[in-house]
């Protein structure tokens, strides 16, 4: 098994390395470069010629080597390595990376969430703690940071929150009063604050410092039972902070502090670990308790709910590209797989939507083709096309649901999911807590009147608006509209026309097979 997903790792972290090259260098299209150093001219002291065509692909390239950084959490570093987990929680949840032994693949990135690309480490500031799992049953992503609470908890406060820490319009530069002014206003963002400007605000670096799953998700055992849960990753190489003159100092002499030292850990072997532990809730105890539990500025008190344990990770193998790797990851909270399912927390709901389309809009509609980011496990999606698209279905798959040749969920099998939403969360599709806030999810039809049958109202037109000249047309039109349906589509033309008037099905057929 551990051999298994180590190779399951090792695809990922080589998946589009190039072999070294030799000394001759080519242009994107393979073909070889005459020369590295010299433009083409017209003459030795005249102008650089249009045709030079490699000088134009290798500026015109350069040009583009960028993709947006994220708006928040734009410094950042990762690592690669394997979950590990050592004690039972199945009876909590049947995800299958949280299994007794499992040994799961996965990337970490670390990050400070308000400076830019080159901004240093040090600075005192919130960390991001971002999971990638590459389960046998799709990807799990997390999306903490290194505190268990948040400044706010609602997405809709998210882009002014952050606005008041970025920078001023006119100067660009950052302020101190609107950071302050947006806080003293936001009553909630208290004990984020007292965290930030505690010893633990500023760590010395990414492996010295614990992470949190910080929201509140659900997780779902096989049974369908349904359980609160927090998740906590606590670093085995124990926590160290800077005071603000250290960091000062620190960070005057080098901006890449945590990104170095992450690095060279894992270069020499000494690779960090975290212990993953969880608090669980169990699901009706979250109306009555002390604090409201969806709320992501509240932690629940670790005397009311222990930690449970659960096992490990460890970092060890350095991305091998930084830019394909780390700069293209995408961690998506909508990225919920079999077992795990969200909570009412409004900020989770609103992260759900918001990291997946920065990765459309940073990365492009096909960021998940990208080995860094597609999961280990088949993909079989309608979704196609769009810009860079590298990975495309079988030509005997039809590109649209429903269809004739039962191939992905047509409508036939689709499984109406409502009341409880236990099938909806084990489906690692939604996850709902209906029974505590009294409110029903349903992936559902429509809610059917006495009268609504789909047939009847076209059935009316033809029977009683239409006259015989104009049902005649109408006949003819749908059979010459069927010129090269296979057989199987011919008599589910017929059936359905029959349900419409069964005369109107039998004029159709008369005239196609006449055709
Ligand atoms: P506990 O006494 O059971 O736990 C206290 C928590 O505080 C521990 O997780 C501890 O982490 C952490 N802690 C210790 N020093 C600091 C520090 N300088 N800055 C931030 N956190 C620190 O208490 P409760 O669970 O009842 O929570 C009490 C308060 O502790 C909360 O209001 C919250 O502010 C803070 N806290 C709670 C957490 C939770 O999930 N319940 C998590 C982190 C903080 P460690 O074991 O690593 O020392």
């Amino acid at each position: 098994m551990a051999e298994q997903h180590n190779s399951d790792l090792d695809a990922i972290v080589n998946g589009g390395a190039r072999t070294p090259g030799g000394e001759q260098t080519t242009r994107l299209n393979g073909a070889p470069v005459s020369s590295e150093n010299h433009s083409v001219t017209q003459g030795q002291q005249g102008s650089v010629d249009l045709r030079d065509v490699h000088l134009l692909e290798k500026l015109a390239h350069f040009n583009r080597e960028r993709v947006p950084e994220r708006v928040v959490h734009a410094k950042g570093s990762g690592a690669f390595g394997e979950l590990h987990i050592t004690e039972d929680v199945s009876r909590y949840t049947c995800a299958d990376l949280f299994q007794p032994g499992r040994v799961t693949p996965m990337l970490a990135r670390f990050s400070t969430v308000a400076g830019e690309q080159g901004s240093p480490d040090g600075w005192r500031d919130v960390r991001g703690f971002a999971l990638k799992f590459y389960t046998q049953e799709g990807n799990y992503d997390l999306v903490g940071n290194n505190t268990p609470v948040f400044f706010i908890r609602d997405g809709i406060k998210f882009p002014d929150f952050i606005h008041s820490q970025k920078r001023l319009p006119d100067t660009g530069l950052r302020d101190a009063n609107m950071q302050w002014d947006f806080w003293t206003r936001t009553p909630e963002s208290a004990h984020q604050v007292a965290y930030l400007m505690g010893d633990r605000g500023i760590p010395t670096n990414f492996r010295h410092m614990d992470g949190f799953g910080s929201h509140t998700y659900q997780w779902v055992n096989e049974d369908g039972e349904r359980f609160w849960v927090k998740y906590h990753f606590k670093t085995q190489q124990g926590w160290e902070f800077w005071t603000d003159e250290e960091a000062e100092a620190a960070v005057g002499a080098n901006a890449d502090t945590s990104r170095e030292d992450l690095f060279n850990a894992i270069e020499r072997g000494d690779y960090p670990r975290w212990d993953v532990k969880v608090q669980i809730m169990p699901l009706d105890e979250a109306e009555d308790y002390r604090w409201n539990p969806f709320d992501l500025t509240k932690v629940w008190s670790q005397k009311d709910y222990p930690l449970i344990d659960v096992g490990y990770f460890e970092l060890n193998r350095n991305p091998k590209n930084f830019f394909a790797q780390i700069e293209q990851a995408s961690f998506e909270p909508s990225n919920l797989v079999r077992g795990i399912g969200f909570s009412p927390d409004k900020m989770l709901i609103a992260r759900s939507f918001a990291y997946a389309d920065a990765a459309r809009y940073r990365v492009g509609a096909n960021a998940h083709h990208l080995p860094v980011n597609r999961p280990l496990n088949e993909v079989n999606t309608y979704a196609k096309d769009g810009a860079m698209a590298y990975e495309f279905n079988d030509p005997s798959d039809p590109v649209y649901s429903p269809n004739a040749y039962a191939k992905g969920a047509g409508t036939d099998d689709d499984k109406e999911t409502s009341g409880s939403g236990v099938t909806v969360g084990v489906a690692g599709d939604l996850g709902l807590w209906d029974e505590t806030h009294g409110t029903d999810f349903t992936r559902g039809a429509y809610v059917q009147h006495p009268e609504d049958d789909d047939f009847a109202q076209p059935g009316m037109l033809y029977r009683e608006v239409l006259d015989d000249a104009a049902r005649e047309r109408m006949a003819g039109n749908i059979a010459r509209a069927m010129a090269g349906v296979s057989e199987q589509v011919e008599q589910q033309v017929y059936e359905y026309w029959g349900k419409v008037d069964p005369h109107l099905s039998q004029r159709v057929k008369e005239l196609f097979t006449q055709s």
